[in-house]
């Protein structure tokens, strides 16, 4: 893990992406497809970030025996493409009870912290947070009889405990919750006590020095027509002077850049001069 923080003054954009999945979990094409395609894009670095394996099976984690053959990959590309392009290994890690801790995991060089289930003690069941809309009603209603202020409440008081316990690099898709909430469907953004809880949040976030992304993802997938987090939340960040970076959550070699022109014009609009990321072997803020 790489601790260290400076400011280098880089005189150009440092376009890259540290939130990649590919083959091994639930992305397209394998790391080296992706290598390509950022040296193409003439990207400075990229890193990996494989749905780290969880304590149940799923469709879209690493199964536990690929982790090693990811590490092996990923590090081979390091030193394959060193003339080209820095690569990192990461891991996108989920925060649940008795969940395995990957921060010191050998050979892992960051975790981006994610909440994307929740676990329901009633019904001793895993329910979704950012699956399709049936599975979000279902958790809805099954977990939360159909609170959603509860919900989207509780949410939020995991992040807070991920970011405290559990602290990973960079926070994943802060407000994914709002993946399935396409025209208020389910709850409204400027809801005092929705914003309160962000708020909420960022405190801790600044507390525990923890980068946060603005992810692409949703918008390269079809999910959204917003960036992760809401521009409202990036003008709070940036008055808490919270660092970010931009990541685009690739599931396939040619999404690594999408929307980065649009959210790069959001990032500037809400104040932000630098993102933080992680190059030479440690974490600076890059301009740009
Ligand atoms: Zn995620
Ligand atoms: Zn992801």
């Amino acid at each position: 893990m790489y601790d260290l923080v400076t400011t280098i003054s880089y005189k150009k954009n440092m376009i890259s992406n540290y939130h990649t999945h590919c083959a091994l979990c639930d992305g397209k094409m394998m790391p080296e497809d992706y290598v390509l395609s950022a040296i193409k894009k003439g990207f400075a670095s990229i890193g990996f970030t494989s749905h780290a394996p969880v304590l149940f099976e799923t469709s879209w984690t690493m199964k536990p025996e690929n982790l090693p053959i990811y590490i092996r990959i990923v590090n081979n590309l390091k030193e394959e493409y060193k003339n080209d392009i820095q690569i990192y290994t990461g891991l996108e890690t989920d925060f649940y009870p008795g969940c395995k801790d990957y921060r010191n995991y050998p050979k892992i060089d960051y975790t981006i912290g994610a909440i994307h289930f929740i676990y329901d003690e009633k019904n001793k069941k895993f329910m979704a947070l950012d699956g399709s809309v049936d599975e979000f009603i279902e958790t809805l209603d099954i977990t939360f009889n159909g609170d959603i202020r509860s919900l989207v409440e509780t949410y939020y008081n995991l992040l807070g405990e991920m970011v405290v316990t559990h602290t990973p690099n960079i926070l994943a898709h802060l407000d994914v919750i709002k993946k399935n909430n396409m025209n208020n469907r389910f709850f409204n953004e400027s809801d005092l006590w929705y914003r309160k809880k962000v708020e909420e949040l960022l405190y801790i976030i600044k507390e525990n020095k923890v980068i946060v992304e603005v992810n692409t993802g949703g918008i390269s997938r079809g999910y959204t027509t917003d960036v992760y987090p809401s521009s409202w939340i990036l003008k709070l960040m940036k008055q808490l002077d919270i660092p970010l970076v931009l990541n685009s959550d690739a599931h396939h070699p040619d999404w690594i850049d999408t929307y980065y022109n649009n959210a790069l014009d959001i990032i500037k609009n809400a104040g932000y001069t630098h993102e933080r990321i992680l190059y030479n072997g440690q974490w600076q803020d890059v301009p740009l």
